[in-house]
């Protein structure tokens, strides 16, 4: 597989990009020349069936980075035990997700929960962490750590970024909802209360103004379609590239983040794109196989080691559809 050239060179030019929460165009754009950035070979238009869908403008070559993408939005998973929450979450930075090595000299704790990898991770999170730490959580985490749920805690972060007024509390709608089943509902109308009654003391009822049932359900029903969950591969990012045809082995997931345009690729069980987290919830959207201009670019949302009946049940169950792709069609 021939190695992209300029990719070295993307990498260590990467860092000079400034992210902006929130600004819909600032997921990196750029691919090859620092001096003349010029967009991913990509365009986001219509489809016929499965609403909007990425689409390339040129051959892309197998192992191309699309482009890559800053996250909107992450939370570390939350730990599977108390006694574990501390030793967990001094794993992972809080932002961006970066596993902590043990004494790692940059990480900076700020409780005995929450660590940082970096200055400039601790830095971003002003906003919301400002808010989140006028707050008792204990019973808002315990709720989500006992059950496992995820989507909670990224809902949790979106209003402190609101309250904070870091983003605005419609800066998601432009993502789809997933229906939510009415046990979903039930569930949603507790969460919705523990969140709001935890809030309430210690932040302003103006500021809080925003946090209806409403808003709630519609943060919870876009994050649980449009959440990707972020398992790390370490490594170098050259070793990667020549196994990205490959399915790489991925260690286990370390939290879960919400991208803007990796929202946009559609599904399929023999997906022609990757989407990869090397060291932190930043992720590299790769070419596993040649894309002609025009074609559709597809990931797939689910492992695709998975067998038809499981894949077509976890499809439906998680996002709501049933999978037509030519791999299901024939019946692999
Ligand atoms: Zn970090
Ligand atoms: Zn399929």
């Amino acid at each position: 597989m021939p190695l992209p050239t300029n990719i070295s060179r993307l990498i260590s030019t990467r860092k000079l990009y400034r992210h902006h929460h929130f600004n819909f165009l600032s997921f990196t754009t750029t691919n090859t020349d620092l001096e003349k950035p010029s967009p991913p070979p990509i365009q986001v238009q219509l489809t016929e069936s499965s609403g909007r869908g990425v689409f390339a403008t040129r051959t892309i070559k197998p192992g191309e980075l699309i482009h890559t993408a800053k996250p909107l939005l992450t939370h570390p998973s939350p730990s599977p035990s108390p006694s574990l929450t501390h030793q967990n979450h001094n794993k992972i930075c809080y932002f961006c997700l970066r596993k902590l090595k043990l004494g790692q000299k940059l990480a900076i704790s700020h409780s005995p929960t929450v660590s940082f990898c970096s200055d400039e991770c601790a830095n971003r999170s002003k906003g919301f962490y400002e808010v989140e730490k006028r707050v008792d959580w204990s019973e808002y985490n315990d709720y989500c750590r006992q059950r496992g749920f995820k989507y909670p805690l990224l809902v949790k972060r979106m209003a402190c970024m609101v309250i904070s007024e870091e983003t605005s509390s419609d800066s998601l709608d432009i993502f789809q909802p997933a229906s939510l089943l009415p046990e979903m509902i039930s569930e949603m109308e507790e969460e919705f209360g523990l969140l709001k009654s935890t809030l309430r003391g210690a932040i302003k009822d103006e500021q809080m103004t925003f946090l209806t049932k409403d808003w709630y359900a519609g943060i919870l029903a876009r994050i649980r379609i449009n959440a990707f969950r972020v398992e790390v591969v370490g490594g170098s990012y050259e070793d990667l590239l020549l196994s990205a045809a490959a399915s790489v082995e991925a260690e286990a997931a370390v939290g879960n983040a919400v991208y803007m345009l990796p929202s946009f690729y559609n599904h399929d069980c023999d997906p022609n794109v990757h989407i990869l987290w090397i060291e932190n919830a930043d992720a590299r959207l790769v070419a596993i196989h040649e894309i002609e201009a025009g074609e559709e670019l597809r990931i797939c949302y689910i492992d695709t080691s998975i067998a038809h009946g499981t894949r077509q049940q976890l499809l439906l169950q998680g996002f709501g559809f049933k999978c037509n792709c030519a791999r299901c069609i024939s019946g692999d």
